[in-house]
């Protein structure tokens, strides 16, 4: 089966059970393993490692959210998930780093999530493709603009 190690990234924002129902699909017809992903970026790789102030206590919050809000989305799901990661620093480079580590054959982002930087940096589609060890799928998802 071509599909049998499935990453998927999410922001966990409400967009999130889109991409995520299509990674889901992808599993089942492929009798493929799920784990999710979350990325936190790291404050200091946000401001070039420029950040004057102990954020610490900000990311262990962001941690703590992230985590639960990533319960939620695996609630949701109608297959199994293998593992989920919440990890901190650079969007794609974590990503990439996860599914060449755990061997991905696959990895399912969504074609747009968030707004903001975002959207100056370019989409985290675009940058996740360029590099992967590995296929890419880039859900399509409606911008609300
Ligand atoms: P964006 O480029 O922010 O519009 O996001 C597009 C897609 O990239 C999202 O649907 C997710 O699949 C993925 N993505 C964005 N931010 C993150 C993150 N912090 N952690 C993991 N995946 C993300």
């Amino acid at each position: 089966m071509p599909y049998q190690r499935i990453i998927l990234a999410v922001d966990l924002t409400d967009q999130s059970i889109l991409v995520a129902n299509k990674a889901a699909a992808m599993c089942k017809a492929f009798d493929g393993q799920l784990t999710i992903i979350h990325v936190i970026e790291s404050l200091n790789y946000a401001y070039g490692g420029d950040v004057p102030i102990d954020v610490s206590d900000i990311q262990e919050q962001l941690h703590t959210t992230a985590t639960s809000r990533m319960q939620v989305l695996v609630d949701q799901l109608e297959v199994p998930v293998h593992s989920t990661i919440v990890t901190q620093g650079g969007i794609e480079s974590e990503i990439h780093r996860v599914a060449e580590e755990s061997s991905a054959d696959l990895i399912v982002v969504g074609s747009h999530g968030r707004h903001g930087l975002a959207l100056l940096l370019g989409s985290t589609a675009n940058g996740v493709l360029h590099g992967a060890p590995c296929d890419v799928l880039a859900v399509r998802v409606k911008s609300e603009s």
